[in-house]
């Protein structure tokens, strides 16, 4: 049992990891952080096969609750999501699990419910000493089943998000996918959680909700009391509890703000992405699942610029098969015509781990076996995918482009494999874009260097700038302690970006970015005047890009560009940014809340 909470009557701050943007004030509902407890007893050598028979009742019970709540998943929010719920039918028929249970209750004659939360917490705890990221993810599947078939053992009712009566801030250890995907849009206005990172299963659905979310807040369950009130910023990752009133009369403005540029912004939709002085600019938008393609149309983008496909290999036991990749990418292709959709072939490796696939354990996995690098080394898994985004490129304007590539070699390698599938596909009759454009993602500094190079072959580049960053840096991306030097705006990664565009246009060849940076407001001017070409980020990022480029002259974003250039330092380039986005652009200039109150 957790140890009961401190009273606390000050305010206090809390910082986590922003997982969907947004402001809401609200009182707080703790959920689901009861521990697994179950009573002991003895039993006689009788009862076993009594506790046998409940245990194997309690399984069927659970796999017909699973069951049911995949179809609702499946039918309301998508077969994607829908998936998790397969992963825990796995985990619930799991032979080594209820073996190891039967054999234990028969060695220790305990009760069933006690044996079984025994060998549960072995599980979890083999699992949370784990170094995949993948592995350790589905301690909240294990608990998340183990839950559901315990309270079927002791006959508890099932407490879920639907004993929400009122509008409230859900604070959770964790929050399992079946407790995100049941959550109920009007009544839990947002949430927060111990745990889980930007990729988390639980971070990805809060964006597709649209519910403002901050996860990794570490102790926000020990901190928070049921009905304490909360603040929590989505946008900037920060929890405020029991908020004075000044706080609150400022984040009431500040969310009245955010909604009313929202509904301003929302006007923007069909208006052209141009600057004032007429240049224009593609903003795109990047997605994870096909279900995200709603919220691409919904916010104006004009294509996706990032469609990053490893999420389709993800929480599963085997690889999506041809056939599968092929209707999920036909799908999209088809929605977003007659605009592009820009497929990234698979990009696993350094924190995005498929359990399914061995991948040996490295010192330096953002260095190490990954993306192109895997793709190339295992030719069956890639050419199964260029198959199925050649095949759905019969049905929209869909490009390719490569993660990771490092130099040349590595984009004529992939392209040799792209043109034997290409000759298998036409010997057999398949119809596919002959003419598909294939580009280079640019995140690795040498292959940064070497754009002129492969400008001459590629048909486009987009920047990948969340790994280019801390390449070119040497910041690992995902550590908090280092994530002060993690800057965009840092010489040296402008430099790169400079050269890149440059080169690109030496070719004739247009030059996106795709990473974290192109929704970072206060640098849309800088990158506009580099030249960038396409700026392709989260849908919600959307508006506000459009807004900032409709009130520049692109002249003029090209002299901040220039002056950007001659800085020597990334603050000196923030504090010059935000200066002059609060010159053309203050409605969206103020984000100065979590330091400035
Ligand atoms: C990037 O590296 O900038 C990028 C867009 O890809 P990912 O974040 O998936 O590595
Ligand atoms: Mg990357």
């Amino acid at each position: 049992m957790k140890s009961p909470k401190k009273p606390i009557r000050k305010q206090v701050q809390l910082k986590g990891i922003p997982a969907a943007p947004g402001i809401v004030i609200g009182k707080a509902y703790i959920f689901g952080t009861e521990e697994l407890h179950a009573p002991e007893r003895n039993i006689s050598f009788e009862e076993v096969p009594v506790e046998i028979a409940r245990f194997k009742r309690a399984l069927l019970e659970t796999r017909k609750e699973i069951t049911k709540v995949e179809e609702k998943i499946s039918r309301e929010m998508g077969v994607e999501h829908g998936r998790i719920f397969s992963a825990h039918l796995l985990v619930l028929e799991d032979p080594v699990l209820v073996e190891e249970v039967i054999t234990h209750l028969k060695k220790k004659k305990k009760n069933i419910e006690f044996i079984f939360v025994r060998i549960l917490d072995k599980y979890v705890d083999v699992l949370s000493e784990a170094k995949d990221e993948y592995l350790r993810d589905r301690i909240s599947d294990i608990m998340d089943v183990g839950r559901r078939i315990l309270r079927n053992l002791l006959g508890a009712e099932n407490r879920g998000m639907e004993d929400l009566t009122e509008k409230s801030v859900v604070i959770a250890y964790d929050l399992s996918p079946s407790d995100t995907a049941m959550m109920h849009k009007g009544r839990v206005i947002g949430f927060a959680t111990d745990i889980g990172g930007r990729t988390s299963h639980t971070a990805i659905m809060a964006k597709s909700l649209e519910i403002p979310a901050v996860v990794g807040l570490e102790n926000v369950t020990d901190i928070i009391r049921h009905g304490d009130m909360v603040i929590l910023d989505g946008t900037h990752g920060m929890v405020i509890v029991n908020p004075t009133k000044r706080f609150i009369e400022k984040y009431e403005k500040e969310k009245k703000r955010y909604e009313h540029i929202e509904k301003g912004l929302f006007g923007l939709k069909s208006l052209s992405s141009e600057t004032i002085d007429g240049h224009h600019v593609i903003l795109a938008g990047n997605i994870e699942l096909p279900e995200d393609v709603a919220s691409v149309i919904a916010h104006g983008a004009e294509g996706i610029g990032l469609y990053r496909t490893e999420y389709f290999y993800m929480n599963r036991r085997d690889l999506p098969s041809e056939e599968e990749q092929f209707n999920a990418y036909k799908s999209v292709a088809m929605r977003v015509k007659p605009h592009h959709v820009i497929i990234r072939t698979l990009d696993i490796g350094g924190d995005k781990f498929l359990s399914h696939l061995e991948m040996p354990k490295e010192m330096n996995p953002f260095m190490g076996w990954r993306a192109i690098r895997f793709c190339l080394a295992s030719p069956v898994i890639f050419k199964a995918q260029l198959r199925a985004i050649l095949r759905a490129s019969a049905f929209g304007k869909l490009k390719l482009m490569y993660p990771m590539i490092s130099g040349i070699s590595e984009f004529r390698q992939a392209n040799a494999l792209l043109e034997d599938v290409k000759c298998d596909l036409r010997r057999k009759g398949i119809p596919f874009n002959n003419d598909i454009e294939v580009g280079a993602m640019i995140e690795v500094p040498s292959a940064a260097m070497t754009s002129d190079i492969i400008a001459k072959e590629a048909d486009f580049f987009s920047i990948g700038t969340n790994d280019l960053i801390q390449y070119a840096l040497a910041v690992d991306r995902v550590n908090e302690k280092i994530a002060y030097l993690y800057e965009p705006t840092h010489p040296a990664v402008l430099s790169l970006i400079k050269m890149v565009i440059d080169n690109g246009h030496k070719e004739k060849i247009p030059v996106g970015l795709c990473g974290e940076m192109a929704g970072d407001i206060a640098l849309v001017i800088i990158l506009l005047g580099l030249g960038l070409d396409e700026f392709s980020a989260s849908p919600i990022a959307i508006p506000e890009i459009k807004q900032v480029v409709r009130s520049v002259k692109y002249s003029v974003a090209k002299v901040i560009a220039e002056k950007s250039l001659q800085m020597q330092t990334g603050e000196e380039v923030r504090q010059f940014a935000k200066a002059r986005l609060r010159e053309m652009v203050p409605e969206l200039a103020d984000d100065e809340l979590s330091s400035g109150v």
